[in-house]
């Protein structure tokens, strides 16, 4: 029999659920990424190596059970989803989800069920859910439950649905996204019919809500194999990104693969748009100021040299705001860019070099790290802000150029102002 290992706040769970006659078992996304990790210790073949970010349960115990239960041992809960038949359990500061079986059916907007049955058997708690390798349920005593031949899907590597993949899709137009999630982070590949039913599906993606849409975008796109979804699945993300990436070639997928995170890849995609329309294309897909500013800074990088040395660099550290980890990023995008090209990738790991030296040693990049400030000035009898900001610029550039030594004396001295006039 299949054996893997519970947090113990787990097994407290599903102990207290047996103990008050109930059935209970971990279920989805956890009971596969344990499987995983099995098979990644057991076997030679290679498999990724995932750690349950969650871990459901799944019970008979109805959600007034679940609540009552929960309440006489004095486990703190939130009751937010109990709608849908689920309580959250908080032990150890760690959140568990547990859910009363259910069947869905009469889906509104390709994506909502109207009507949720809360049902006895675990069977058909399983047959609602989307792909078989999330529909295996497991207990400690009972082992591992899988009617829809989920563990040998997990070894063939495939992401096949459950029942007929046309309906599913219909259903819940989200599974199409998620299909491509489950593919892309785990690099396996879509079943023959599940990928036909996702193309003849397609069109149904215009129901789902962008905050939907892209928070799937982001997983698909930054997982390793994402590549490979772009190549196969190019029309679907086309849609869902709601907008024509046109043709990747293979230079761009390169360069796509060698970017890390969600924004560099992003700003490959675009690359070869204009500020305008990637603009126009984020603010479509409702995706956050902070990420979207750094994509639009990251393709407007891409086509702006920065030299290897300390005052080119300073003044880049300058304009971001002295935002770090944003210049690693457009340094790093641009390596990505620069790829097969060995002097320019050099170039950019000085420059990587030369920051981090800038950085250790505290040196002056921007107004603030000035040893002079407005008030300085005013004190030295400049009273028009105008030239104060003309002023406090010159003696940065002067630092920055490395001219004088960042003192309050040797800047006042180049502003000829030491003797606290002009
Ligand atoms: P992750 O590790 O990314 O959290 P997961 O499989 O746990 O992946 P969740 O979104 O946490 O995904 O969902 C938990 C489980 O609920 C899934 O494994 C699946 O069984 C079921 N599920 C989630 N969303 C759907 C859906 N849209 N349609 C059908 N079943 C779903
Ligand atoms: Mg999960």
């Amino acid at each position: 029999m299949i054996h893997f290992d519970l947090p113990p706040a787990v097994y407290k769970l599903l102990e207290l659920f047996n103990s008050k006659g109930f059935e209970a078992f971990v279920v989805g996304g956890c009971v596969r990424d344990s499987l995983l990790n099995l098979y990644a210790k057991k076997s030679h073949i290679f498999m990724p190596v995932n750690t349950p970010k969650d871990w459901d349960i799944t019970t008979n115990a109805k959600p007034f059970e679940i609540l009552e239960i929960l309440q006489q041992e004095h486990i703190r809960n939130l009751s937010v989803g109990i709608k849908y038949g689920t309580i959250i359990a908080v032990l150890d500061e760690q959140n568990y989800e547990i859910t009363t079986y259910r069947s869905e059916n009469g889906y509104a907007s390709h994506r909502k069920p109207k009507n949720i049955t809360f049902v006895d058997a675990l069977k058909l708690d399983l047959s609602r859910r989307d792909f078989t390798i999330n529909a295996m349920a497991y207990h400690p005593q009972h082992g591992l439950i899988d009617i829809f031949d989920g563990q040998s899907h997990l070894k063939a590597k495939l992401i096949s649905a459950i029942h007929d993949p046309l309906d599913r899709f219909e259903e819940d137009a989200l599974r199409i996204l998620r299909a491509l999630r489950f593919s892309s982070g785990l690099d396996f590949l879509i079943a023959p019919q599940t990928k036909a039913a996702i193309f003849l599906k397609k069109d149904l993606l215009k129901f789902l809500s962008k905050e939907r849409i892209i928070y799937e975008l982001k997983r698909i796109l930054e997982a390793k194999a994402a590549p490979k979804i772009l190549k196969e699945f190019g029309e679907i993300i086309n849609i869902a990104m709601g907008c024509s990436l046109g043709k990747l070639d293979e230079r761009r997928l390169e360069i796509f693969a060698h970017c890390d995170g969600f924004c560099e890849r992003m700003a490959a995609l675009l690359l070869d748009k204009s500020t305008q329309t990637i603009g126009d294309i984020l603010k479509n897909l409702k995706l956050n100021n902070t990420e979207s500013k750094l994509i639009l800074k990251l393709v407007k990088y891409a086509f702006l040299d920065i030299h290897d040395e300390k005052i080119s660099i300073k003044k880049h550290l300058n304009i971001l705001d002295g935002n770090e980890r944003e210049f690693e990023s457009i340094i790093h995008f641009k390596r990505a860019i620069a790829n097969h090209d060995g002097a320019e990738f050099e170039k950019l790991h000085r420059i990587l070099e030369l920051k981090t030296l800038i950085f250790q040693n505290h040196e002056a990049f921007s107004l603030k790290d000035l040893a002079i400030n407005g008030h300085d000035l005013k004190n030295a009898g400049i009273v028009d802000g105008k030239q104060i900001k003309i002023m406090l610029d010159k003696a940065l550039e002067a630092i920055i150029k490395e001219k004088i030594v960042n003192t309050p004396e040797a800047l006042l001295e180049f502003l000829q102002l030491k003797n606290g006039f002009c």
